[in-house]
C-alpha cells in the first residue's frame, strides 16, 4: 500500500480501490444501472475493431479509453466483450468488462438450465474455472512494477471475484434468460504515466480473455464430470436440506464428513490423514434420501434443546461451527458437504460495545437501575449480555428457527444464573437464556443448540445431550439424567418466553457515497448521527460485521452494502416494519434464486435476511418509529 507513494493511508487505499468512483470519473449513483444486462451502452463493434481502437489510442491520455465503452463481437467463439465502465485513471476504481456468449455457443447441455440450484451451482463452476485460469497464468498481476517510478507502467490486472468454500449465486457469472451466460471481471487498464499503453491492454482484452472466454465458457473445454458432480453435490445438499423440517431436525452431518479446518485462519479442511472423520453414535443416526434415490447416513441433530459438551479440546465449537456453515452448499472436497442446517438458523454471540437500536430485550432483561425501558433498549456500547439478548431477539424478529450458540463466545451471565447466585443476589435484571429456552421453544417453536463445557445447570433443561470424545460424539443425555436426579438442581424456568420485537425503522444515509463494504467485515457508511462513533483501524464510520459467524465472503458484505442504500431510498421517508421489508428483498435476493442480472457490478454475492437484518440492526443513527 505505501508502494502507492501517496498520502491518505488505509482508507484513502481502499477508497480508491472499491470507491466505484475513482478521481475524474463521473458521479454514478448508488442505484444499479437499469440497461438491459447484454447491451452496454455505447457501440456495436466488429472484433477486429478493438484492434484498431487501441492502436489508434496507444499514447494518447488515459481518458482516450473511454473510447471503448460498449461492444465488440467476437466470431470464433462468438462471444461479446461488452465495455461497462471505462476507470478515470491508472489508480482509480477498476474498469468493468464481461464476456457474454449465447448458451447456444457454449454447448453445454440444458440440462443445467433446468432449475435455479443448476444455474447457481454451474455459475459458481464456471467463476471457479475462470479464477483458476486467471491466478495460473497470472493475469491478475499487475504489469510493471513499482520501482518503474511513477511513468513506469502500470495496472493490467485481470480478475474475477474469486469464491471460497460454500457454492453461493453470485454476480460474477449469470444467466440470462436461459438465452446467454455472461462472465463478468474487473480490470486495471493500463498506462505509463497518464498515457495509454495500448499494446498491453490489446493483450488482456483481445488475447487473455478471449483464451479465458474459451476455457471458462465452452463445454468441450471445461472439465465435464467435474461440472457435474460440482451440480449433483449442490442438488443433493439442498435435497438433504428440505428434509430436515419433515424429519424434525435442525442439521445433519453425514458419516464421513470431515469438519475440522486445516487450521483457525483458513475455510481449507484439514488434511485427510489428520482429521477423525465423523462418525454418528447410534441412537442419533438416520438416513436421508439424495435425489438419485441412494441413502446417505449420519446424526440428525433434533428440534428442541441439544447440549453439545464433552472436553476441552474435544470438538465441541468444531461441530458446531459445522453447523452455522450449513445453511450453505459447500463445494465437493470441502468435508462439510455433507453437513446441512435449517437455513433459518442463526448463530448468537456476545458482542459488546455494538449499538443496539430501540429492541425488546424484556425476556432477558428487565428492571434496569434508574429505570432504563427494556421493552425499548438502545445503546451505544452495549454489554455482552445486553449485546447477546439483543442478537436473540433480532434473530427472533426475522423469524430465525434455531439458535446456535457457544458458551465460549456468549455473555455466562446471559446463559445462566446458578442456584447460590439467585439466593445471594435478589436484585438481578438479568433473566438467562436457560430460564427460557423450554418456553422459546414451546412457544415459538425455536430451538436451541449449545455448546457447553462448564455450565452444569443446562443439563436440567436439555432435550438431548452429545458429548464429544476426541472428536467422537456420543449420546449421553441418559447418564445426564440420572445426574440430575442425583445432584439435583433448582433452575428456574419462566412458563412464558415473553415478547418479541416487531420494529418499524427507517434507513438515513447521509453525504455523497453510498455505503460500502471495504472488507468483509466492515461497511463503510454515513449515518444520519451528530456524532459516529469511529473504527480506530479505518478513520471512517461504520458497521463493524466482525461479529457475525455466518457472513464468508466480502462479496456478501458488497450486496448489504447495496441493499443498506436501496433500503435507505425506500424508507428514509416512509418508515417501513422490518420483516416485511426484508421479505421483500429476499424475493430479490437469496440463496435459493440465482442474482438479479441487472446489477452492474460482478462482486456481489447473495446473503440471507439475516446477516442484512444483523447489518441493519448495528446502523449507528437508525430510526426506529415509535
Ligand atoms: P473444543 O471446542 O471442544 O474445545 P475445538 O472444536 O476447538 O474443541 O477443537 C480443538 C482442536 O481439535 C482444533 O484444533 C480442531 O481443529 C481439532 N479438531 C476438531 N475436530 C477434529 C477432528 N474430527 N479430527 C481432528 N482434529 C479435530
Ligand atoms: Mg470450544
Amino acid at each position: 500500500m505505501s508502494g502507492r507513494g501517496r498520502g491518505g493511508g488505509r482508507g484513502q487505499y481502499y477508497k480508491d480501490r472499491y470507491g466505484g468512483r475513482g478521481r475524474g470519473s463521473s458521479n454514478r449513483g448508488s442505484e444499479p444501472d437499469q440497461r438491459s444486462p447484454s447491451g452496454a451502452s455505447g457501440a456495436v463493434r466488429d472484433w477486429g475493431r478493438l484492434q484498431d481502437d487501441l492502436n489508434q489510442i496507444d499514447g494518447s491520455q488515459y481518458g482516450a479509453y473511454k473510447r471503448l465503452l460498449g461492444t465488440y463481437k467476437h466470431a470464433q467463439p462468438k462471444f461479446a466483450l461488452s465495455i461497462d465502465h471505462v476507470q478515470g485513471d491508472a489508480y482509480a476504481a477498476p474498469s468493468r468488462v464481461r464476456a457474454i456468449m449465447p448458451w447456444q455457443e457454449t454447448g453445454l447441455p440444458d440440462e443445467y438450465l433446468e432449475s435455479d440450484v443448476r444455474k447457481i451451482a454451474l455459475c459458481d463452476f464456471v467463476t471457479r474455472v475462470a479464477a483458476d485460469f486467471i491466478r495460473s497464468k497470472h493475469l491478475d498481476r499487475n504489469i510493471g512494477s513499482s520501482d518503474g517510478g511513477w511513468s513506469g507502467p502500470k495496472g493490467g490486472a485481470f480478475n474475477i471475484n474469486a469464491p471460497g468454500q460454500e457454492v453461493l449465486p453470485r454476480t460474477s457469472a449469470m444467466i440470462s434468460g436461459n438465452a446467454t451466460i455472461e462472465l463478468r471481471f474487473t480490470t486495471t487498464l493500463p498506462a505509463a504515466g497518464r498515457t495509454v499503453l495500448g499494446q498491453q491492454a490489446y493483450q488482456i482484452l483481445g488475447v487473455n480473455l478471449v483464451d479465458l472466454a474459451r476455457q471458462s465458457l465452452l463445454y468441450a473445454n471445461l472439465n465435464q464430470t467435474n461440472l457435474q458432480i460440482h451440480v449433483q453435490s449442490v442438488e443433493r445438499q439442498r435435497a438433504l436440506r428440505t428434509q430436515l423440517a419433515g424429519r424434525g431436525l435442525i442439521a445433519f452431518i453425514a458419516n464421513g464428513s470431515i469438519l475440522p479446518r486445516a487450521s483457525g485462519s483458513t475455510a481449507f479442511p484439514m488434511e485427510q490423514s489428520q482429521a477423525i472423520p465423523f462418525r454418528s453414535p447410534k441412537e442419533f443416526e438416520i438416513t436421508l434420501e439424495l435425489p438419485d434415490g441412494s441413502n446417505v447416513g449420519g446424526m440428525g441433530i433434533p428440534c428442541g434443546i441439544t447440549l453439545l459438551t464433552g472436553g476441552g479440546f474435544h470438538g465441541k465449537s468444531t461441530m458446531l461451527e459445522a453447523v452455522e456453515l450449513g445453511i450453505y452448499d459447500h463445494i465437493p472436497g470441502d468435508g462439510r458437504e455433507m453437513v446441512v442446517t435449517v437455513s433459518d438458523a442463526v448463530k448468537i454471540r456476545a458482542e459488546d460495545g455494538r449499538c443496539v437500536s430501540k429492541v425488546d430485550i424484556s425476556p432477558f432483561i428487565t428492571n434496569l437501575p434508574g429505570g432504563k425501558d427494556t421493552k425499548r433498549f438502545s445503546s451505544d456500547d452495549a454489554s455482552g449480555s445486553t449485546s447477546m439478548a439483543a442478537n436473540i431477539q433480532e434473530a427472533l424478529e426475522v423469524g430465525c428457527k434455531a439458535l446456535l450458540i457457544d458458551e465460549d463466545s456468549s455473555a455466562t451471565n446471559l446463559l445462566v444464573r446458578d442456584q447460590r447466585m439467585q439466593i445471594l443476589i435478589k436484585k438481578e435484571p438479568i433473566t438467562p437464556l436457560i430460564s427460557k429456552a423450554r418456553a422459546l421453544y414451546n412457544e415459538l417453536g425455536v430451538s436451541t443448540v449449545i455448546v457447553i463445557g462448564g455450565l452444569g445447570d443446562w443439563l436440567s433443561v436439555s432435550d438431548s445431550v452429545i458429548a464429544m470424545d476426541s472428536y467422537v460424539p456420543k449420546i449421553i443425555t441418559r447418564e445426564a439424567n440420572q445426574l440430575i436426579k442425583q445432584y439435583p438442581r433448582v433452575v428456574a424456568e419462566d412458563p412464558q418466553y415473553g415478547s418479541v420485537p416487531f420494529r418499524k425503522l427507517s434507513v438515513h444515509v447521509t453525504g455523497s457515497k453510498p455505503p460500502r463494504a471495504l472488507r468483509k467485515s466492515f461497511i463503510a457508511v454515513r449515518p444520519q448521527t451528530t456524532n459516529p462513533v469511529h473504527d480506530p483501524a479505518e478513520a471512517e464510520p461504520g458497521v463493524d460485521l466482525s461479529g457475525l459467524d455466518q457472513l464468508v465472503e466480502v462479496g456478501q458484505s458488497r450486496t448489504i452494502a447495496l441493499l443498506l442504500q436501496k433500503i435507505a431510498n425506500e424508507t428514509a421517508s416512509n418508515p417501513l416494519q422490518l420483516s416485511g421489508l426484508l421479505q421483500a428483498i429476499g424475493e430479490a435476493v437469496g440463496l435459493d434464486k440465482a442474482m438479479p442480472v441487472q446489477l452492474p457490478e460482478g462482486d456481489l454475492v447473495a446473503v440471507r435476511r439475516f446477516e442484512l437484518a444483523a447489518v441493519l440492526s448495528r446502523l449507528r443513527g437508525l430510526t426506529v418509529a415509535d
